[in-house]
């Protein structure tokens, strides 16, 4: 997708499309007063923008797409399977002072709590941690399972959701970090979470750069 910084020449033809269209690109010259060949490559970049449309034999029409619209377009095109990482998890009987280990070595902000199955039981934050620095707790022989947010609390995304809504539900939740999750159920029809993978704030804020970036 282009930046989409228009120059005063092609905002006039998306004004003239926009009054006038479907309108031939000899018509759109002759409105300001250059040649055709002038105007082509204004014509090309406003068509790949997205911004105008070229219909053989009719002309160039306005699509009725902001700028904006096209980015929230690209946006919601993405899914979750498209950025996710994998996931850090740590068992349900894990202690404090190995998850805090295991937060340092995985460089992570958040670490995923399976059960002994090795299915969704948890999620465990780095305030969640220091909170128990605050008692009398001894770090070495708690669990995570004591103080981690726990199902069916826990807010989860699918790899085909989109990036999108996987972001609505951090800003919603004020959460940093999902679990990107498989639904399997079991012979008693029980409905289990496979962890898939894990999508965070840092995914979302690189994404952002990147779009920032595209050509
Ligand atoms: P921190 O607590 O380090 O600021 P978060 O804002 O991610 O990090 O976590 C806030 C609280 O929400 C914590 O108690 C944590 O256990 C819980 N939490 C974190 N991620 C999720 C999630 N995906 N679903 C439900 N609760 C979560």
């Amino acid at each position: 997708m282009s930046s989409i910084q228009l120059t005063k020449r092609q905002e006039k033809i998306v004004e003239i499309v926009k009054n006038s269209g479907p309108i031939t690109s000899e018509q759109i010259a002759k409105k300001l007063n250059l040649t055709r060949a002038t105007l082509r490559p204004d014509l090309t970049i406003l068509t790949m923008a997205g911004i105008l449309e070229a219909r053989p034999r009719v002309g160039y029409f306005y699509s009725g797409k902001s700028p904006r619209a096209l980015i929230a377009e690209e946006l919601r095109k993405l899914r979750v399977k498209d950025v996710k990482a994998v996931p850090v998890v740590v068992r349900e009987g894990t202690s404090v002072y190995d998850a805090v280990v295991t937060m340092f070595l995985e460089d992570v902000g958040t670490l995923i709590v399976v059960n002994e199955e090795g299915f969704l039981e948890g999620v465990i934050s780095r305030k969640d941690l220091l909170k128990v620095t605050l008692g009398q707790t001894d770090i070495h022989k708690v669990p995570v399972s004591v103080m981690m947010t726990r199902m069916p609390n826990i807010i989860t995304t699918f790899p085909e959701e989109t990036v999108y809504m996987a972001a609505k539900k951090l800003i919603e939740h004020e959460v940093d970090a999902l679990p990107v999750v498989r639904t399997l159920v079991d012979s008693e029809g029980k409905e289990k979470l496979e962890v898939v993978g894990r999508i965070t704030k840092t995914h979302i804020t690189r994404l952002f750069v990147e779009l920032g970036e595209a050509e």
